[in-house]
């Protein structure tokens, strides 16, 4: 069996092939056939044409849209100018044949709103079907350049007991039975499976900072869960998300390893999927390989959150969101740092501890942590990271400006006993990558299937 895309490719003319897969278009044009089959392997299909004779033409008639067939054939030049190859039919076996009149994707076009309605069918678009293959690879590609620099592969537990970093929303996990704990009014978790509350994991970074003390450079690559109620086209309540951890980095290294990651995964994707991006261009963001060639090319801009505050308000620009420092910047803030004004990916670095996580290592101000966002066009934030508290002392100082407790993080505290060092890491959205990288504008329609409030069908 060969794949389309190896077909496609080939260097000559090659006797007896056989592909499978699936009927794009047909047309009976004056006694001969001509079949556009894709078989997932590129978003381009081959063209098969099939010489009417008289066992075939039984066969031929039937074949609808979507149909499954398997052909032998020979791969031979095609006449036509936009194609190298074409297969000049020899055997045909139907596998089946899908009932044209109920086939929802008979049209060209449908609307991304309504292939979220049918998303087990979703993949079989050109728009999907090239989103997924460059998710593979750019999920290969993050592999790769960990493995390549060093790094190990930790898989942190999906299921924790600690409420990490307060990190939005939790789900709970547990196996009590709500009905009888309604009905009888009583709640003890240490009947529960753990014998405490549970969640699913908002973040791996608290148990890789550990692996970090013993490996040097890890990372975790693997799938969180956050209940907030955002109905946003950049959030989803089950994403997957890269979080490397190196010992011995300090925030300027930090950033310096964001930005050549970035690089690197865009430059490898691209690399493998001339035909998608060349569809993703035309189709779903005009100017995307252009706005892709500008992130290779640039130097990532630096600028501390205070400068940011600075631009926002001297920007004469009206904003939903009120700006002053000490706030959160919200998205229309972030997007217009990097796609207005430095008209590229900017690193926002030194926030104020108040609007930060716990584990952050605070400036000498007292006021500022070494934190460093990323934030690029189209999307806003894709990364959060920072510097980490390596001091035991004012570890335990931040944990309790932030209310919280000493005893649930003994495990994390340790590590500030024994051979703490510095240490730096940060935390890159998966699918707001592949939405950034494809030119996708809604994260929903970057993941096989999206988990979103009131919404998890398939
Ligand atoms: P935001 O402010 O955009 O909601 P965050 O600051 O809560 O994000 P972090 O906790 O810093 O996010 O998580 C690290 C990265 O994970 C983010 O930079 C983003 O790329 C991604 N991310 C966070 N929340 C979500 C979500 N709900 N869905 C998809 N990706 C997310
Ligand atoms: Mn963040």
């Amino acid at each position: 069996m060969h794949s389309v895309k190896e077909l496609l490719y080939s260097k000559s003319a090659i006797k007896d092939v056989t592909v499978a897969g699936w009927v794009r278009t047909v047309r009976d044009m004056k006694n001969i056939y001509f079949i556009e089959l894709n078989d997932g392997s590129t978003v381009r299909n081959i063209q098969i044409v099939f010489e009417q004779d008289e066992d075939l033409l039984k066969k031929l008639e039937t074949l609808t849209t979507a149909s499954s067939i398997k052909v032998k054939g020979d791969l031979v030049e095609s006449p036509k100018p936009e194609q190298k190859w074409e297969i000049k039919g020899k055997e045909l076996t139907v596998y089946c044949i899908t009932p044209a009149e109920e086939y929802p994707l008979q049209k060209k076009r449908h609307s991304f709103e309504f292939l979220r309605t049918i998303a087990h069918l979703r993949p079989r678009t050109n728009t999907f079907g090239s989103v997924f293959r460059v998710r593979s690879t750019i999920a290969y590609a993050i592999h790769d350049f960990f493995q390549k620099n060093g790094f190990f592969y930790i898989h942190t537990p999906i299921i924790t007991t600690s409420d990490c970093e307060g990190a939005g929303q939790m789900f709970q996990v547990t196996t009590l039975n709500m009905e009888e704990v309604a009905k009888s009014g009583k709640l003890n978790y240490e009947e529960d499976f753990f014998g405490k509350k549970a969640y699913l994991t908002v973040s791996g970074q608290l148990e890789v900072e550990n692996f970090a003390q013993a490996l040097s450079k890890v990372y975790t690559f693997g799938p969180t869960f956050r209940a907030e109620n955002s109905n946003t086209s950049r959030h989803l309540a089950e994403f997957w998300m890269i979080e490397p951890e190196m010992a011995f980095f300090e925030l300027e290294d930090n950033m310096q390893l964001a930005e050549s990651f970035i690089k690197y995964i865009v430059k490898f994707t691209l690399d493998r999927h001339t035909d998608e991006f060349e569809f993703f261009d035309k189709w779903v963001e005009q100017g995307l390989l252009k706005r892709l060639d500008n992130v290779l090319s640039s130097t990532f801009e630096k600028i501390t959150y205070t400068q940011a505050i600075e631009i926002l308000l001297k920007s004469n620009k009206k904003f939903d969101f009120p700006v002053s420092w000490g706030i959160d910047m919200q998205s229309e803030h972030e997007r217009f740092l990097t796609e207005e004004y430095f008209k590229k990916p900017v690193f926002v670095t030194d926030y104020p501890f108040s609007i930060k996580a716990f584990y952050m290592k605070r400036n000498s101000d007292g006021k500022t942590v070494r934190a460093m966002d990323l934030l690029v066009p189209e999307i806003g934030e894709i990364i959060g990271g920072s510097q980490r508290e390596d001091d035991l002392s004012m570890l335990l100082k931040n944990i309790e400006e932030k209310g919280l407790n000493k005893q649930d993080y003994w495990w994390y505290i340790d590590q500030r006993k024994y051979g703490s060092v510095p240490h730096s890491g940060f935390g890159l959205g998966f699918e707001r990558t592949i939405q950034f990288i494809t030119g996708m504008k809604n994260i929903r329609d970057v993941i096989p299937f999206f988990r979103v409030p009131g919404s998890a069908e398939f």
